[in-house]
């Protein structure tokens, strides 16, 4: 079956700007289930693009193992990784940052039909960007045009086109309707549904935005400073948070109004990552902290009969 799995002793990347920290995840197995929306949650820096990143190859994690169908990935090379590139894509936040201004929709979709599959020919290219501008409800005439002719819900499309365009199976999303308007959000968030139904897409969602996440996906990963707090079916997590890191991110977010998770915060509140408090990183901030919790890091583990996991000494 197609579908990623993910073992999850990889180390990630602190998203400090100045300087990455590696840092070891809990020992745990994750996987990615074929046509699920797998959600990553949390605060800017928690370490969730640079997962995204690492499962997409962007940066090479120092330890910990990634799979893809059945076969290992971190470590192969370029040529052998070739292939499963045309199978795993990734949209990003910004799309006017990650479409090339020189280039027109036409040269930007086929790009990466003839780097990750040489053997199509022109009229096989050609086909493809066709195919893939209608999927995306993009018009014909867009080929022509440049990236500054479009609106940005327009070359969020195109981005999202250029992610299909080699008929991936599994699709990474970060954060890919936060830069645009309000209005916009819904249209793109309906074309992604549209086509995960259509083509049968997985999806790992990483947003910080907690009314996506409850309307989008199957499963969720609640992250912290680079470590899973809470793993658990996006209804089983509003119903039953387990975490208290959860559990403060659902009681800041004014529900009605559909908020997100980037609280205000002080800086400095967070720990520093280069120096991470030993026992529960989210110990400085945690309401219900005992000594155990300074003392010994809790290892996601699982709690209640939901099938939710979490790393907290307390939950219960
Ligand atoms: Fe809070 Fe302790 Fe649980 Fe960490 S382990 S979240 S500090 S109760």
């Amino acid at each position: 079956t197609k579908g990623l799995e993910l073992r999850f002793n990889l180390p990630t990347h602190f998203l400090s700007r100045e300087k990455p920290v590696l840092h070891a995840l809990s020992g745990v197995d994750l996987r990615i289930e074929k046509g699920e929306t797998f959600c990553v949650v949390g605060e800017s820096g928690c370490g969730k693009t640079t997962l995204g990143r690492a499962i997409m190859g962007l940066l090479t994690p120092s330890a910990g193992e990634i799979y893809f169908e059945g076969r290992r990935i971190d470590t192969m090379g370029e040529e052998a990784r070739k292939p499963i590139r045309a199978d795993m894509q990734m949209v990003f936040q910004n799309p006017y940052a990650s479409l090339n201004p020189r280039r027109t929709v036409f040269q930007t979709l086929a790009e990466p039909i003839r780097h990750l599959m040489p053997e199509k020919s022109e009229a096989d290219v050609r086909s493809q960007v066709e195919n893939v501008l209608d999927a995306t409800g993009c018009d014909q005439s867009w080929q022509r045009k440049l990236p500054h002719e479009f609106s940005g819900g327009q070359r969020q499309r195109i981005a999202i086109a250029r992610a299909l365009v080699t008929n991936p199976a599994f699709i990474v999303a970060d954060e890919p309707i936060s830069a645009l308007d309000v209005s916009i959000q819904a249209q793109i968030l309906n074309l992604l549904n549209d086509l995960q139904d259509e083509r049968g897409l997985t999806y790992m969602f990483i947003t910080h935005d907690l009314s996506v996440v409850e309307h989008f996906g199957d499963r969720v990963a609640v992250m912290y400073l680079g470590q899973v707090m809470e793993l658990a079916e996006v209804g089983a997590i509003f119903a039953e948070p387990k975490h208290p890191y959860t559990q403060l991110l659902l009681d800041a977010i004014p529900r009605l109004e559909g908020g997100s998770f980037d609280a205000p915060r002080e800086p400095g509140e967070l720990p520093d990552p280069v120096n991470p408090p030993p026992g529960c990183p989210f110990a400085p901030r945690c309401p219900i902290a005992q000594d155990i919790c300074r003392a010994e890091r809790p290892r996601l583990r699982p709690v209640g009969d939901r099938g939710t996991m979490a790393a907290c000494h307390l939950a219960e």
